[in-house]
């Protein structure tokens, strides 16, 4: 039985059963850090899986011990995402010219940031217009980074113009308030959980999102400074807020969707 048959009959054969997944992010390690599970999963379900990244993460912190000067940053982390993505199955890895805006400062040129918001969307747009997605993944940018933020305009922006493809279904993979309340010790980050429209437990890939997490070794994830329960929170369950096909009121836990 294939995998897409399986889903079918799990989910009733009325419910559509997507084909395609894009994940659009800023840096490497978002695809792991972030969304790895929903990367891992629907590459089990045979789902073709791809990954827009649009920079290469120059300007992360190299991980104390790695003996990674921050001039090679930019072509290690670009092997990193590509061995991550292989560990979560994805089947196509591209990247956009820019560089890391880092979290604050000025933008320098050639930066994300310093970048035409309306040349950023157009791009992403080409690259759905060519891949043409059924579903389009992107995160929340609830941590306050200015890159991810960007990158989750532009995606929104792409899949809601009137030009080219549109995809059946657009989510933004959310960081729960309370568990960032928890992590932070603040109220600003994380997406207000009312809004959260679909959780999915995703306990099984634990092991293959954290090989994913543990490929870009050059970088120290956030869920290393974590008490284990906070850190199951976040790794064990993935919360996705559904902005098309829009008018979702309440939650809904059907996700036969993406799922
Ligand atoms: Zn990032």
């Amino acid at each position: 039985m294939t995998a897409v048959l399986e889903a079918q009959l799990c989910h009733g054969a009325s419910s559509p059963v997507p084909e395609s997944l894009l994940v659009v992010v800023a840096h490497p390690d978002d695809e792991a850090f972030g969304c790895g599970s929903v990367l891992a999963r629907a590459a089990r379900m045979g789902m073709r899986t791809a990954v827009l990244c649009a920079t290469r993460g120059e300007l992360g912190e190299p991980a104390p011990g790695s003996g990674i000067v921050r001039a090679d940053l930019g072509r290690v982390r670009e092997a990193e995402l590509r061995a991550g993505c292989g560990l979560l199955g994805v089947d196509r890895v591209d990247l956009l010219d820019f560089t890391d805006s880092g979290v604050s400062g000025d933008p320098v040129p050639g930066s994300l940031a310093n970048a035409d918001p309306v040349h950023v969307q157009e791009l992403v747009a080409a690259h759905i217009d060519e891949l043409r997605p059924d579903v389009v993944v992107t995160l929340d940018a609830s941590d306050g980074h200015r890159d991810h933020a960007i990158m989750r305009d532009a995606m929104l922006a792409a899949t809601t113009s009137v030009d080219g493809h549109q995809p059946d279904g657009a989510y933004l993979f959310c960081l729960a308030r309370s568990l960032m309340t928890r992590f932070t010790g603040s109220q600003e980050y994380g997406t207000p959980d009312e809004l959260i429209t679909s959780e999915v437990d995703v306990s099984d890939l634990l092991d293959v999102r954290w090989r994913a997490i543990r490929a870009h070794a050059s970088q120290v994830p956030p869920f290393d400074a974590m008490p284990p329960d906070l850190q199951y929170g976040f790794l064990a369950t993935d919360r996705l807020r559904r902005v098309i096909p829009e008018g979702v009121v309440g939650r809904d836990l059907d996700l036969a969707w993406l799922y």
